[in-house]
């Protein structure tokens, strides 16, 4: 038996601009995923201590991608595609318990994805080593479950180190490790977990990637990553769609303020990426269109509070917000948040504390 552990990430600050070659600054978190792999008399079953009922693939094989319940898909597709790639798949059976909440932008996904690749790459002896393992994590997201997701959770979940954020550029999948750690200048990272239901968060990602695609092609460019903040406003004036413009400008500054919390970080001034935070979050309301009213909220509740700075993190619609607290009023914070949400008739949010942690490893 092998078992490996894989955790959810928390982006700093970088959103949506993976998927347009763009910066990320996340964070590997102390949540997870553990997988364990065994082998089998026969076929291949996936269990969810998440999920009432494993699933099993048996007389068909792996040949052929067979409809499996959508969590399913998540463990199965890294089979499918190491079928694809040739490796002759012995009968398995894998099982997963995660402590990540699901769909909350915090990536369950990555953290399954990740802790079963790592755990079938040591068990079946692949020798896929850390490229291999993003590739095959990656692949399994975009290409067996079919999410347009662009990168950025598998790499963090990867490759996160403690006390540290990940700087990656998502063009060449190159990333450094950022010391990141706030209990050093009194701070804490506070998530305030909205639970707010994601609405049409599927469709409304993959309009906003093909809308940038769509631009970078407008603009004769590669991706938008290859627009600097120098050409924006050249850029923006040869876009006649408002939208498209919109999304530029999000991509570009956002793509900016990672490349300014790096440089802050690196001089040892933590305290100082607050403004960044919050300038990203505007951007993502404003430009980006891609928070909800529970987000907002959250954000102001934390300003209000005392956060040098706040932004929603991940991918949008729902989920996430975070805030950069002095620990002494991180109790406060979180009051206010519960506060402002009982106010406008929301839902109990979930507030607590993260850390940077490790990434992926056996366990
Ligand atoms: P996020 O990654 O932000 O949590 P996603 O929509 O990308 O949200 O991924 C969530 C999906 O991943 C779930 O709907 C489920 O299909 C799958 N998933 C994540 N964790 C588990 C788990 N422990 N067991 C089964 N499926 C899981
Ligand atoms: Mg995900």
């Amino acid at each position: 038996m092998t078992r490996w552990f894989a955790p959810g990430r928390i982006n700093l600050v970088g959103e949506h601009t993976d998927y347009n070659d763009g910066f990320v600054l996340p964070m590997a978190l102390p949540m997870g995923c553990s997988a364990e792999v065994r082998a089998a008399d026969s076929g291949w079953t996936v269990v969810s201590r998440q999920e009432a009922d494993p699933v099993t693939v048996e007389a068909t094989g792996l040949a052929d991608r067979v409809d499996v319940p959508g969590w399913a898909s998540y463990v199965l597709g890294a089979l499918w595609l190491l079928h694809d790639d040739g490796v002759d798949v012995p009968p398995l059976r894998i099982e997963v318990d995660s402590d990540v909440p699901t769909g909350a932008g915090l990536s369950s996904s990555a953290a399954l994805v990740c802790s079963v690749a790592g755990a079938l790459d040591d068990h079946l002896g692949l020798g896929l080593g850390p490229d291999g393992l993003l590739d095959l994590s990656r692949r399994v997201e975009n290409d067996a479950v079919g999410a347009p997701t662009g990168g950025m959770d598998q790499l963090a979940s990867l490759r996160g180190e403690a006390g540290h954020a990940l700087f990656c550029d998502m063009r060449d999948l190159t990333s450094r490790p950022v010391p990141f750690d706030p209990a050093s200048s009194g701070l804490v990272l506070l998530v305030a977990d909205t639970r707010a239901p994601h609405r049409h968060s599927d469709g409304e990602y993959g309009a906003r990637r093909s809308g940038c695609e769509r631009a970078a092609g407008l603009l004769g460019v590669r991706a938008l990553r290859d627009v600097t903040t120098d050409d924006l406003d050249d850029a923006l004036a040869r876009l006649d769609d408002e939208e498209l413009r919109r999304y530029v400008r999000h991509v570009v500054t956002e793509d900016d303020r990672v490349l300014s919390v790096v440089r802050l970080l690196d001089e040892g001034r933590l305290p100082d990426v607050g403004p960044a935070l919050t300038a990203s979050h505007a951007s993502m309301r404003d430009d980006f269109r891609i928070t909800v009213p529970e987000v907002d909220t959250a954000v102001e509740a934390l300003l209000d509070a005392g956060a040098l700075g706040a932004r929603m993190t991940g991918g949008g619609f729902g989920g996430c917000v975070i805030g950069l607290v002095p620990e002494r009023d991180a109790g406060a914070a979180g009051d206010a948040v519960r506060a402002a949400f009982a106010d406008a008739g929301f839902g109990e949010p979930d507030v607590f504390t993260a850390a940077a942690e490790a990434g992926a490893r056996p366990a």
